[in-house]
Order: structure tokens, then C-alpha cells, then sequence
């Protein structure tokens, strides 16, 4: 039973998103444990959520209240709240006023709380009348998201955490589970532990931790993940190891597939990956062999110039063998942020509309703008995040309002972001802690309510709702995001934001999903409070909730069938090594850090594990340039360069380096950033960037 002095709330990091019992004393002292009645965790918390406790009782680097300059030349100085919505409001309607809605834009975050994302939405579509609104969610998911509508005919993920004590293989691709889902991970190491029978697969340049579990590892070269998926398609239709009938009576486009797997031979797909082609037989053989196959991927398919052909890829495995719709099977896209998957229910992306609606469609467009009350809703997507910073350093976009992300780190080719945002006219941060680099660049700097200071909800890589209570007094001046979306809104005159509280926002977003695949109407806040969380859909008030999509393979396409698709290219397009720039270089996570480190940055156990930025390099590429472990090294690229200690080993593949994204400048500008070097290429369709493929060359410092 909770006890008086007890929260329920759910772990601020990854897309996991482990349930987390915070308990206060009575001098206030706030301590966390895994929620053990919580079903995604079970009592378990990795490294990052364990100490939650450190980050929300430090407010030493926090914005504690609104802070202004009226020109480029002056310093920030503090100011009212009225004062600091009032100047966003006169600066937002002269620039829309001239320069029209599209000048100006919103760049948010999969941190957000679903009413808060829903908020930026409606105020920005509904009411600007633009659809820049934008999310750091593009940078991670977006490839996946076209995936599943590809596939499925909505960005549906269609099992459950559950669903691995019930799978018999796991085919990991480029994903590192084991550091970046570790609670998930736990689970699957478990499974294994008790069913030494379950095989897992890990395909990954990396000999990573998750491989430390793995059946197989193959250490595939970057970017022939497409030419990899189709050669085991291959050997499951060659050998017959296919679901003929899920096949005939649920999908359509079989035969593009089959002629897409049967262009190259089994050998030259080896060949092309650098896999030992007996190794994608018994990958395939798995595969092919199991009673339930669940596919895992992350960042290696997503972030890449080919993402949707790689998830398409991926995905048709689980076609082929008619491994989705029943229990412990299903392509199964884990997310990276805690609540990237609310941002795409309520539309928060520049190419979406909420509760899973087409921006293209007229009716879908008439649905929303008569529900909302405000603008006709325009049919081209907005700028994506990318084509924002694009736009502001080309003059087309005059001001950005910035949510809860860290992009003077976080965007590939940064320096082009640093560029957009000196070239902006007016440029607001919203965030809570000046840790954030992208701070320096505000013009208008205004204070956050943080984990534990609000309430909303959130969900999880599951389709889980979950619901965060108000725990603690937000410092200083800060507010929720919610209530400052709300309170600029009202300054510029719109109707319709008139709320109370967030709750009346989350009642608003669930009347709008009413009718859809992915209809809520049935949860309010005092189910989620009473009654715990719940797995969307849940379209009436008795509804239990939805563990697993498909069960009656009935798909969300208008034929009501799974839909294969043929990769759009086998090959890699992005940028060509040569021999001035002869090494791949590749970004990710460690275990310990989370994104651009505001946060993780400021717990002193967590920088035990991995306290400072690394390229790790293969021993033979490191022998030929000289280079010993623990030497400084430049790393140089198109673009730029970064100064970086090298780990030499022989677990990354050789002609691959590897750096961690979360560094942004430190000791120099040049030290550690790892997206100095990355380049701002991306897939041509979900307009996400290439973060695991850049071509750069390495000397010693
Ligand atoms: Fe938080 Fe993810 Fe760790 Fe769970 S696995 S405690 S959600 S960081």
C-alpha cells in the first residue's frame, strides 16, 4: 500500500520509462526506488534513474526565473513573467505580421509531457497557422515512425514489454540494449538465463555489452544493414521458412520484396556486409526456426540517409514469417526518449497531425481545425528539425522557440546550428537548467518547472500511459511548460487557452483521439491515479487497455492488410570515404549519460562509469597512425574536428570509429562534440539525419 509521503511517478530518461517511487521526509530530502508493482520494471532501475533523487534536489544550475535582452549587445537581465510573454508575444506578431506564420517556428523535445506537446501543437498549427513545430524526436525516431506507417499503415508499435518471456529469438540491430535500455535488457537477459533455448542476434559494427549475451554477433559493416535484411528474406523464402499463409490472407506486395531480397546472391550480400556468410544463414535459420520473433532496433537503422529502407527492411522479416499480432512476436522499435511516443499520438512533428491523423488529408485537417476552433490547418508539412536551422540561417525563419532539447549539441553538423541561431532575430529557450548550451544563444530565457515540479503524462515504448504527479515546489520562478505554452497563447490574443490545469489539457487531447486506432476517450487522469497505467487504445471508461495490436490482423491500412515494402535502395547514400577521410565514424550513447548531460552531467556517480568523451578505435587503424590507447587524437572530418583520448580495442570493427554524442564543448571548443564532425545529410522521406555514417580521418594530437 503507498504510503502518505509516497509518489508513483515514471523515470525521466529513456523510452523504457520504469515506474519510480519517490518517497520525502519530513525535512523534505527526497529519496527513489523502482516501483515494484510497476509492470514495465518490476523494482528494477538502472544507474540513471537510481539517482533521480541527486538531480532534482540540485538546483544549483536551474533558471530560477525570466530572463531578457533587448538587443544582441546587452546582457540577459531578469524580468516579470509578464514582461518576458508580453515581449514574445509583440516580437512573434510583428515578425508573423511581415514576414508571414512560416517565419517563425517551435523546436520541442521527446522530454515533453504528452500536454505540453499537444499545446505547441495546437498553438502552432491551429492558431499561428504554421506547421513548424519540430521535435528533437525527429534526430532518433522519425525513420521508424514511416516505417510502421509503411508497414502497418500507422506509427503503431504493436507489442508489449511482456512479450519477450514469451519470444524464443531477438534480433537486435543497431541497438545497445544492454547500456541504453538497460531495464528492458534485464528482462531479456533473464529470459535467456531461464531459456538458454531463446537465441539472441546482435548486429552492430560494436561488440557492445548486449553482445556479452548474444547467440550471434554480426559485426556488420555501416550502412548494408538493407542489403543484410534482404539476404535473410532470401534464405527464408529459399528454404521455405516463410508463413505462406499469413502471407496470402493478411499482407500485399510479397513479390516486390521477394524480387528486392533475390537481387544479390547470398555470398555477394556477405561480401558487401563483411559478415561470414554461414553467419547469415544461422541468423536467418533462427530466425526462421522460431515459434515467436521479436526484432529490436534503435538508432544504427534510424539515424541514417537509408533509415526507411532499413526499417522496411527489418520489418519484412516479421511479414515473411507472420510474426506479429500473436504473443512474443512483432517488430518492436524501441524509443529512445521517455516520451517520444505521446509526442507523435498528439502530432508533434512537423509532418503530423494529432491522434495519428494525416496532415495530407482535407478531412483529417477539417476534423482537427473545427475541433480546435482556430485557423484552417495547412497541408504541407513544416520545416523539420534540420530544414529549421536550415531556415534560420538562411534568413527564411526569424525566430525559434526552443523546448526542452539542447541542439548546439545534439544536431549533426553543428556548427551550422550554432550559425542559424546567431542569425535569428529573436530566439527563446524554455528549459530548466543553464547547463544547456544553447542558453547562450536566447534572447528571451525562461524558467522550467522539471521532473517532479508538474504534472502530466507521459508514454512509454509500449504504448503505456502513464501518469506523473506534482511532487515538489518548482524553484525560483520556473512553470510548468504547460502553463507557459498556455500563458503565451492568451498574450497573443488566441481563444481556447484558457486553462486551469494540465489535466484539462490531457481531457482536450483525449476528446480528439475519440474514434481513432488510437482513441483514449475511456482514460482520464483519475483512472491512470487510481487504477495505474494503461497501453493505448482504450476507447471507454471500463476498457482495460491494449497489450497487443493486430490480434485479429485486421492492420491499420485502408485494405486492412500488412503492407511488405521494398527498401527503396539496398545501398548506403551517404557521404564516400576516401583517402583523405578513409575511417566511418559513428555516435551513440554510454550507459551512464543521458543526451547532452544537463542532467547526468551533475551526478558525481555517474561520472564513475565514463567521466569524459572517448573515440574508441580498432587496434590495426590506431598501429597505423601511431596511436596508443590513451593518446589524444584529432579526429577531422568535412566538417570539422574534435580533440578526443583514444580506447584502442578490438571490439569495433577496423576502418570504424566511435564517438558519444552527449559532449557538448568542453575544456575547448573543439573537445569532445562529437557532431563537429557529423553531417546534416538525411533520408530522403522521414528527414532524419545521419549521425552513424561520416567519413573522417584521425591523427595524433
Ligand atoms: Fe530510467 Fe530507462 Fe533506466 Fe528505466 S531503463 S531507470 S526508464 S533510464
Amino acid at each position: 500500500m503507498q504510503k502518505k509521503n509516497e509518489h508513483k511517478t515514471i523515470c525521466s530518461y529513456c523510452g523504457v520509462g520504469c515506474g519510480i517511487v519517490v518517497e520525502q521526509d519530513s525535512k523534505g530530502n527526497i529519496s527513489v526506488e523502482g516501483d515494484p508493482d510497476y509492470p514495465v520494471n518490476k523494482g528494477m532501475l538502472c544507474s540513471k534513474g537510481k539517482n533521480l533523487n541527486y538531480v532534482a534536489q540540485d538546483t544549483s544550475d536551474r533558471i530560477l526565473y525570466p530572463e531578457m535582452r533587448w538587443s544582441r549587445n546587452h546582457p540577459l537581465q531578469r524580468v516579470s513573467w509578464d514582461t518576458a510573454l508580453d515581449r514574445a508575444a509583440a516580437v512573434f506578431k510583428s515578425i508573423i505580421e511581415k514576414h508571414g506564420p512560416d517565419s517563425v517556428g517551435f523546436y520541442v523535445s521527446g522530454q515533453c509531457l504528452t500536454e505540453e506537446y499537444y499545446l505547441v501543437n495546437k498553438l502552432t498549427k491551429g492558431f499561428i497557422g504554421t506547421n513548424n513545430i519540430d521535435t528533437n524526436s525527429r534526430l532518433c525516431m522519425s525513420s521508424a515512425v514511416v516505417g510502421y506507417k509503411k508497414m502497418l499503415g500507422e506509427d503503431s508499435v504493436p507489442i508489449s514489454y511482456d512479450d519477450i518471456e514469451l519470444s524464443d529469438c531477438f534480433l537486435v540491430a543497431g541497438a545497445n540494449p544492454a547500456w541504453c535500455h538497460p531495464i528492458l535488457f534485464r528482462r531479456i537477459e533473464n529470459h535467456k538465463e531461464n531459456n538458454p533455448n531463446v537465441k539472441i542476434i546482435v548486429v552492430d559494427p560494436r561488440k557492445t555489452q548486449t553482445c556479452a549475451t548474444a547467440d550471434l554477433h554480426l559485426q556488420i559493416l555501416p550502412g548494408t544493414d538493407v542489403i543484410l535484411f534482404n539476404a535473410m528474406a532470401r534464405w527464408l523464402i529459399e528454404k521455405k521458412k516463410i508463413d505462406k499463409n499469413f502471407i496470402k490472407k493478411h499482407t500485399v506486395n510479397f513479390d516486390a520484396v521477394k524480387e528486392s531480397a533475390f537481387q544479390l546472391s547470398m555470398k555477394k550480400a556477405a561480401e558487401l556486409c563483411g559478415i561470414p556468410l554461414e553467419d547469415i544463414k544461422k541468423a536467418a535459420m533462427y530466425i526462421g526456426n522460431a515459434n515467436a520473433f521479436i526484432s529490436m532496433w534503435t538508432m544504427g537503422l534510424n539515424q541514417s540517409v537509408i533509415g526507411v529502407s532499413k526499417n522496411v527492411a527489418l520489418m519484412n522479416l516479421s511479414l515473411l514469417t507472420g510474426q506479429i499480432g500473436k504473443p512474443g512476436a512483432g517488430p518492436f522499435s524501441l524509443t529512445g526518449q521517455p516520451n517520444a511516443m505521446g509526442g507523435r499520438e498528439v502530432g508533434g512533428m512537423a509532418s503530423l497531425l494529432a491522434a495519428h491523423r494525416e496532415l495530407g488529408n482535407p478531412k483529417h485537417r477539417k476534423e482537427v481545425s473545427d475541433f480546435w476552433g482556430g485557423k484552417e490547418i495547412k497541408s504541407e508539412p513544416g520545416y523539420t528539425a534540420t530544414e529549421m536551422f536550415d531556415a534560420l540561417e538562411s534568413g527564411k525563419m526569424k525566430a525559434v522557440w526552443i523546448i526542452c532539447t539542447n541542439p548546439i549539441v545534439s544536431m549533426p553538423n553543428v556548427h551550422k546550428a550554432e550559425k542559424a541561431l546567431k542569425n535569428a532575430n529573436f530566439v527563446v529557450v524554455q528549459d530548466i537548467s543553464h547547463n544547456s548550451e544553447t542558453t547562450k544563444y536566447a534572447d528571451l530565457l525562461l524558467p522550467a518547472a522539471g521532473w517532479l515540479e508538474k504534472e502530466g503524462t507521459m508514454t512509454n515504448s509500449e504504448r503505456r500511459i502513464s501518469y506523473l504527479p506534482k511532487v515538489i515546489d518548482a524553484p525560483g520562478e520556473a512553470l510548468p511548460d504547460a502553463e507557459i505554452l498556455w500563458r503565451f497563447a492568451q498574450k497573443m490574443g488566441y481563444h481556447g487557452f484558457d486553462y486551469k490545469n494540465a489535466s484539462e489539457v490531457y481531457d482536450e487531447h483525449c476528446l480528439l483521439t475519440k474514434g481513432t486506432e488510437i482513441d483514449i476517450s475511456g482514460l482520464s487522469y483519475e483512472r491512470l491515479k487510481n487504477e495505474g497505467s494503461f497501453q493505448w487504445p482504450v476507447p471507454h471508461a471500463t476498457h482495460k487497455g491494449t497489450p497487443r495490436l493486430f490480434t485479429d490482423y485486421q492492420f491499420f491500412t485502408n485494405d486492412k492488410k500488412s503492407h511488405f515494402n521494398a527498401p527503396y535502395t539496398l545501398y548506403n547514400k551517404s557521404e564516400l570515404t576516401n583517402s583523405e577521410y578513409p575511417l566511418i565514424l559513428n555516435t551513440g550513447r554510454v550507459r551512464d549519460q543521458w543526451h547532452t548531460r544537463t542532467k547526468t552531467g551533475k551526478v558525481k556517480r555517474l561520472l564513475t562509469h565514463i567521466p569524459d568523451p572517448y573515440l574508441e578505435m580498432n587496434k590495426v587503424d590506431a598501429y597505423l597512425r601511431k596511436i596508443k590507447d590513451g593518446d589524444i587524437a584529432v579526429v577531422k572530418s568535412r566538417r570539422g574536428t574534435v580533440r578526443v583520448k583514444v580506447k584502442v580495442n578490438f571490439d569495433i570493427r577496423e576502418k570504424v570509429v566511435f564517438l558519444p554524442m552527449h559532449w557538448g564543448k568542453v575544456l575547448n571548443n573543439d573537445f569532445g562534440r562529437a557532431n563537429n564532425l557529423t553531417n546534416d545529410l538525411v533520408d530522403p522521406v522521414s528527414k532524419e539525419p545521419d549521425f552513424k555514417y561520416c567519413a573522417v580521418e584521425v591523427t595524433k594530437y
